[in-house]
């Protein structure tokens, strides 16, 4: 089963002159999958990933999660979905300026059943995965910009969810710290977790099972990496 399914999905952004962004698109996500997104600026990735993540509903088309009909969700019911199933690392996702490192990794699982004690050792545990074990009581602005994208990587990750999506997740970082999250993507892969990554980084696309590529608002081409599992 696919862990997110998109059905002839197209999206039109109406602000004076319409603007297609997706234009039908047809993608299977099967769980456990590592997917590359790719393709030039302007061409819909932001768009999909917001799609496959339910931050927003197509203009036509069916999503599903799970096998089941996002849009047959409420409002509510849709932010529940995506609290506990998937793991957002997107630039727009800003931290929390006045919560330190370590609370705001804490946060997505308040609205988990984690009990208290264990909030605070998991998003410790995250934090010394991502390399941050002595910046925990820090604020956003006493941190780096790659520790900051860290930091909202752990937090992405501190609810175990099924589905990770990161829009350029190691843009900002050095090659080092580059590696460091690019191994931890692969952990998390091999434990199990659907990994959804966009990226203009060759290199990092190659860590996944099959890059799509996409050119205006379509699917242009998939490559596989990795013919062992994915199939569709
Ligand atoms: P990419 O991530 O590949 O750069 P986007 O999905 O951000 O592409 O954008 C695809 C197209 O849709 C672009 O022409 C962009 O300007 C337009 N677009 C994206 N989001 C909006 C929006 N909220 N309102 C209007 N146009 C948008
Ligand atoms: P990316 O690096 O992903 O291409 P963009 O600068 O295209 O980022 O878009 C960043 C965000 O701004 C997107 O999530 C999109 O929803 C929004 N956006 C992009 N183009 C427009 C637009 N023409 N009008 C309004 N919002 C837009």
């Amino acid at each position: 089963q696919s862990a997110v399914s998109l059905t002839d999905v197209s999206k039109t952004y109406y602000r004076g002159e319409p603007v297609y962004a997706l234009d039908g698109v047809s993608l299977e996500i099967p769980r456990g999958s590592y997917t590359a997104i790719m393709g030039p600026s302007g061409t819909g990735k932001s768009t999909l990933m917001n799609l496959v993540g339910c931050l927003d509903t197509p203009t036509s088309g069916r999503v599903s999660i799970d096998g089941r009909d996002a849009g047959g969700l409420s409002d509510r019911e849709r932010t529940r979905l995506r609290g506990s199933e998937i793991g957002f690392v997107f630039q727009t996702f800003n931290l929390m300026p006045r919560l330190t490192a370590l609370e705001n990794v804490r946060l997505p699982q308040l609205f988990q059943d984690v009990p208290r004690g264990e909030r605070t050792d998991r998003a410790r545990t995250l934090l010394e995965r991502v390399g941050l074990a002595d910046r925990t009581e820090h604020f956003p602005n006493e941190l780096s910009g790659g520790q900051r994208q860290r930091v909202a990587l752990a937090r992405a990750l501190v609810n175990d969810p099924a589905i990770v999506l990161a829009d350029e997740p190691s843009g900002n970082l050095d090659t080092e710290t580059e590696a460091e999250v690019l191994d931890l993507f692969s952990e998390f892969h091999e434990a199990g977790t659907t990994l959804v990554v966009v990226t203009h980084e060759r290199h990092v696309a190659e860590r996944a099972d099959r890059i799509v590529h996409l050119l205006d608002g379509a699917i242009e081409r998939i490559e596989r990496l990795d013919a062992s599992d994915s199939t569709d």
